[in-house]
Formats: structure tokens, sequence, C-alpha cells
């Protein structure tokens, strides 16, 4: 457990994939609140219990518990915990459908066909899932305490402003102490590594899925504007200087996508899920999803772009203009 400042402690909980471990913040006040408390698995849940008793409390002293996002690493445990101190789930609205147990919802979706994505590994993505949902605790939907975006909560006896912006995840919130100089970032912001543009199915939209890498792009400036003092992500430590990460993260992101320019010119009419494995041939297995997403968030922004254009749709095929 490590003590940061305005009363927040964090505990570095164990998740089975290669991220490493996931963040979970206790917001310790006049009320107390648990952000992002880790997986459904004893090794986790142990430390998050571990956590509550070197500030004195148990669960039912929890008054609530914020989802950062609904990605089985930051609310596997939520309804567990939730359930065992009777308190509320916070998250951003558009989570709902995830956090009531529909995290996985690419695989009921056509996306598959439409990126190139071959049958056999719909099968890999089916079994991930069957994989994860034993490490996620159900959280009744009574429980879901949605937020929108810039709606102000009080958790841990202090004021926050939710930002609910997508990109890595559809209604990702990052909290901002309204006193002091504290943002809690989830995985929008992180300090080691840009957060994967994650395939968000959405029927509703033109493509079937949002843009993710877009709108994430679109998302930064006002953190930038934020500039905050202390930055507490979803993975990793603490951080400062948001203006200089998201520097980085533009040319990152405008670098690769030139790399993927180039990798459509050499296949000549390569799908979103050929683009992924030219990019990261060691992929293997549900890991092809993270992939597709990163090809795919980057054929988006060269589509803006005008520097390819689709040449079919089933699946879509892309040729560099
Ligand atoms: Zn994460």
């Amino acid at each position: 457990m490590t003590e940061l400042p305005g009363g927040v402690l964090r505990a570095q909980l164990p998740t089975p994939f290669p991220v490493g471990t996931v963040n979970c913040y206790l917001l310790l006040g006049p009320t107390v609140a648990v952000v992002d408390p880790g997986m459904m698995w004893r090794d986790s849940t142990s430390q998050v219990e571990a956590l509550l008793a070197e500030a004195g409390i148990t669960k039912p002293d929890v008054d609530a518990v914020v989802v950062t996002h609904g990605h089985p690493d930051h609310f596997g445990a939520a309804g567990w915990l939730a359930d065992a101190a009777d308190a509320p789930v916070v998250c951003g609205r558009a989570e709902v459908s995830k956090l009531s147990g529909d995290f996985g919802r690419l695989r009921g979706s056509d996306l598959t066909a439409i990126l190139g994505i071959p049958e056999t590994m719909r099968e890999d993505f089916s079994a991930f899932y069957e994989l994860v949902r034993p490490l996620t605790s159900p959280i009744a939907e009574h429980r879901l305490a949605p937020l929108d975006d810039l709606d102000v909560i009080e958790l841990g006896g202090r004021s926050w402003t939710a930002h609910v912006t997508p990109g890595h995840a559809a209604g990702h919130l990052s909290l901002r102490a309204d006193a002091g100089d504290t943002l809690i970032s989830g995985d929008h912001l992180l300090g080691h590594i840009t957060p994967n543009p994650v395939l968000e199915p959405d029927g509703d939209l033109p493509d079937g899925r949002r843009r993710s890498l877009t709108e994430y792009l679109g998302s930064l400036d006002r953190f930038v504007a934020m500039d905050p003092g202390l930055v507490l992500p979803g993975h990793g430590a603490a951080f400062t200087d948001v203006p200089s990460l998201v520097g980085l993260t533009r040319s990152h992101h405008v670098a690769r996508a030139l790399d993927v320019l180039e990798i459509v010119r050499s296949l000549g009419e390569p799908t979103a899920f050929d683009v992924a494995v030219a990019m990261f041939p060691k992929l293997q297995g549900f890991s092809h999803m993270l992939g597709v997403s990163e090809a795919l968030g980057h054929l988006d922004l060269l589509e803006d772009d005008a520097l390819v254009t689709r040449i079919a749709d089933r699946p879509i095929r892309y040729r560099a203009s």
C-alpha cells in the first residue's frame, strides 16, 4: 500500500493480463470510496481487504465503489465490494451495459467479419471471454449510478468533477478533484504506455462501431487545459506534466499512422486484420483484438486525412490513395 497526497491510499492489485497490476485507490475522508477494486480472485480481493484494514475500516464502511471503465481488470470485483458495502457503483453512463454483464459484445456482432478477422479466431475471442467472466462479479442493476460528463459527485468527503471521455472505453470516467490538484485518470492517461483505442461495437453508428482513436485524440485538449498537478492512473506510477504526455501521445499516433500507411501500400488491399498482423506479428488469440483496435484506429485517421480509401465492405479493404 502507498499513501499519496490528499488522503488517497493505493494498492497495486494483480491481474492475469500482460498489463501487470491494476491500481486501486481508496479515497478516505468523512465518507469512503474505492476506485477500481480489481478482479474477482482471492489474490486480488484479499489485497483490497488489506487496503481497507490498513485504513482501519472494513467493507461495510465503504460508501461508494467507482469503476473508471468496464474492462474486467478494473471492474471485476466491483459487484462483490458493492454488495458487501451496500454501496452504489459509480461509472460513466456508456459503461453500464458492460458492467451489467455484457462486456464481451464483440462476439455477438458481425464486426469480426467486416474487419477481416478469421472465423477460427472468433472462437478464441469467445474462449477468452469465458475465461475472464469468472474473474468478474455480477453487479446488480439497481447499484449502478451512472455519471454524465461534467457531473459533480462527492467521494471520500471531497467534491469531484466527472470527465466522461470516450477513446479507451466509450464511457471512460476520470475524476478531477474540485479542490487540490488531483486527477484520477483510469486508463485514459497512463504515464508509461499509450492506451489502446479498444474496438467498441455500437449498432447505432454507421460502421457498427465507434471511431475510438479519433474520439480519444479529440478528448485530450481538455486534459492539457486541466494540467493537473498529480495524476493517479489505472496502471503504473502517479505522474505529472499532462501537456508533455499529450504531446508525446499525439506525435506517437502521427508516426504510427504513417507506419500503417506504409503497411497498406506494401500489402495492396489489406483488411484491418491484415494490417494488425503486419504491425504485430507475434499476436496470439484474443490479443489480436487489441491489435485490430490499434490498426483500425490508425486506418480511421488515414481515412479522415484521405490517405486511404475503402474498396470493399465485407470485409472492408483499404487502399492507399
Ligand atoms: Zn486497464
